[in-house]
């Protein structure tokens, strides 16, 4: 048997699909696992199970999994001997407290005796003490957000991402806990022959990640104001410029960051460039 990386992923869930998406964009197919617990790739020695994602920070400590791909909250919520590799970009969201609207909130101290439902205790219990607070923690597995209409508690802890949920459930956001996203995550025992393959996963991922937060610009300009738009667009190293047949005039080509193309688009058509032109980058290996 070739020896393979296991990676755990999220059996269903908010994890799943760009776990999965993100594996195929490095080139890792997998034999289709709906219904599987287990399933192979056909072009790289790796194996993925599917998991209950508040399972999977123990499997990773057991080395049942060498690594997965899991949000940071649950990672900090088990406190289990795992390592963080790399942040992945997708699932943001954050861990706050949150208390019915009609409440006239002034400070952590709000949640002194009072009840607060949650499915992260461990998080809310070092938010507690970090704030010198005493509380009832009410642990629940699923809708917390319904626990202060039902009677169940004075305030919940629980992720938000968009914040309708908790607006539709008549709360407000009073404080943010801490931040989370997806991440790669690894057990401390991996062999060596593991950690290389570990290795060049890593590598994939980070040029896939790269290409996602950048996007390809090509744009014409005049030659005279070729060194003013360099200054704007510093480009990877640094950009490919290009002579067009038009005397005077010359074709320049860079990477920018996806949020800066909005950023600078009205100093380049100042500059004078024309017919410009922003396509997204398949892999960015820097
Ligand atoms: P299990 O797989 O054990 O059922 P779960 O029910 O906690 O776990 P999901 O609700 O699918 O699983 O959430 C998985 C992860 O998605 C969360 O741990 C968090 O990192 C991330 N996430 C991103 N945005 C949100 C959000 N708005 N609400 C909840 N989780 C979110
Ligand atoms: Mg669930």
């Amino acid at each position: 048997m070739p020896i393979k990386l296991k990676i755990a992923v999220q059996k269903s869930g908010r994890l799943t699909e760009d776990s999965l998406k993100l594996l195929k964009e490095c080139g890792i197919s997998i034999n289709d696992g709906n219904d599987q617990l287990k399933a192979s790739a056909k072009n790289f020695p790796v194996e993925i199970l599917y998991l209950r994602n508040s399972d999977i920070p123990q499997y990773v400590a057991d080395g049942v999994a060498d690594v997965a791909i899991l949000g940071e909250n649950v990672v900090i919520e088990k406190r289990k001997d795992i390592r963080l590799v790399e942040r992945l970009g997708f699932s943001k969201c954050h861990l706050s407290m949150a208390v019915p609207k009609g409440v006239n909130y002034e400070g952590p101290s709000f949640f002194n005796g009072k009840r607060i439902a949650t499915s992260y205790p461990n998080s809310l219990s070092d938010f507690l003490k970090k704030n010198n607070l005493e509380a009832e923690i009410h642990e629940i597995s699923g809708s917390v957000e319904i626990a202060p209409n039902i009677g169940l508690a004075d305030a919940i802890c629980d992720l938000v991402s968009t914040g309708s949920t908790l607006f539709s459930n008549g709360l407000k956001e009073v404080e943010v806990i801490l931040k989370s996203e997806a991440c790669l995550v690894a057990g401390k025992n991996i062999s060596p022959e593991v950690q290389e393959i570990l290795d060049n996963l890593l590598f994939r991922f980070r040029a896939v990640l790269a290409s996602r937060n950048n996007r390809y610009i090509l744009l014409n300009a005049p030659n005279e104001k070729i060194p003013e738009i360099i200054k704007i667009l510093p480009g990877m190293k640094s950009p490919t410029i290009m002579p067009l047949i038009e005397e005077g005039w010359s074709s320049l080509h860079s990477v920018i960051g996806e949020t800066d193309f909005w950023a600078v688009i009205d100093q380049l058509k100042a500059c004078g460039a024309q017919g410009i032109l922003v396509m997204p980058i398949e892999k960015m290996v820097l």
